[in-house]
């Protein structure tokens, strides 16, 4: 086919595609495995979803870091406990910060002075912190670094796909979303990106009756498992709704759980 050199409008797989728009990776990073954790929309617990996937390949012996790529609402220092402003090494490197359990954080809160305060950034520099999270951050030795991405498919994103070398995204949804239309949004973004769904966590599934252990479809059984199938994704977990990971994601203490059966998602 004959070639624009313009690959925002082409789905070719061709040996160039990637190295047009990867950000230089640091120096100081060795980076395996890079895991990219989307959702269609907010509060279906993307970050929940990569705090857990980090924690419980912490736990299996990986080095681990967590780019947290939610720029306008980052929520990952706060659900490891981590409140305090990030090394920098000189005028261009930043150190991440270590959590309790030795996982390598990456934040905007990790950098302002006051983490209450609103990020109200346009798009491209938003998408340019992104990418220097990755260029201008020493993270050194990384088996497996998570990206947990802003919500929807707009430009950060868009910017975080062509820029950062992306093995495989991890697609989060919840019962109350219309699945259909966002496994279908996931599947063409990745195709287009030439980067594989590694599989689909419907969040907030099912209650598990404290008393009688039965399962409780509280917004009803959704055709995930289907559409997944349809879209050629082998890989569904249903996470169940659970007070207690919640509790522990608000007390800063998210590395008391894990789930080997999200981890299950990247082996
Ligand atoms: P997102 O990153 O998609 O915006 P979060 O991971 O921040 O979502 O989750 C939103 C809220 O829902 C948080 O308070 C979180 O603790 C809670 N939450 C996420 N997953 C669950 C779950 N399975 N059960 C109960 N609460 C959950």
């Amino acid at each position: 086919m004959e070639c624009s050199h313009d690959c925002s409008n082409c789905s070719e797989n061709c040996s160039d595609r990637k190295e047009n728009f990867l950000a230089p990776a640091n120096a100081l990073s060795n980076v395996k495995h890079v895991i990219g954790v989307i959702s269609g929309k907010g509060g279906v617990g993307k970050s929940t979803v990569t705090a857990l996937l980090a924690v419980t390949a912490r736990k299996n012996g990986y080095k681990v870091g967590i780019l947290d790529a939610d720029i306008t609402g980052p929520s990952i220092p706060k659900m490891f406990g981590v409140h305090q402003i990030a090394d920098a090494m000189d005028e261009e490197t930043i150190l991440p910060v270590e959590s309790a359990t030795g996982i390598k954080l990456m934040s905007i809160n990790l950098l302002l002075e006051d983490e209450t305060e609103p990020v109200i950034w346009r798009g491209p520099i938003l998408a340019g912190t992104v990418k220097q999270f990755w260029s201008n951050v020493a993270w050194g030795d990384i088996d497996y670094m998570f990206v947990d991405m802003p919500p929807g498919t707009g430009d950060v994103v868009l910017t975080a796909f062509q820029s950062l070398p992306l093995d495989g995204i991890v697609v989060v949804t919840s019962p109350q979303e219309l699945v259909g239309m966002i496994v279908a949004k996931a599947t063409k973004m990745a195709e287009m990106m030439n980067i594989p769904i590694l599989g689909i966590v419907e969040n907030m599934s099912y209650f598990t009756c404290p008393d009688c252990g039965s399962k409780h479809y509280i917004f009803g059984k959704s055709d995930i498992r289907e559409y997944a199938k349809k879209a050629g994704i082998d890989k569904v977990v249903e996470l169940p709704i659970d007070p207690e990971n919640a509790r522990l994601a608000d007390a800063g203490q998210i590395e008391k759980a894990f789930s080997e059966e999200l981890f299950d998602i990247i082996q």
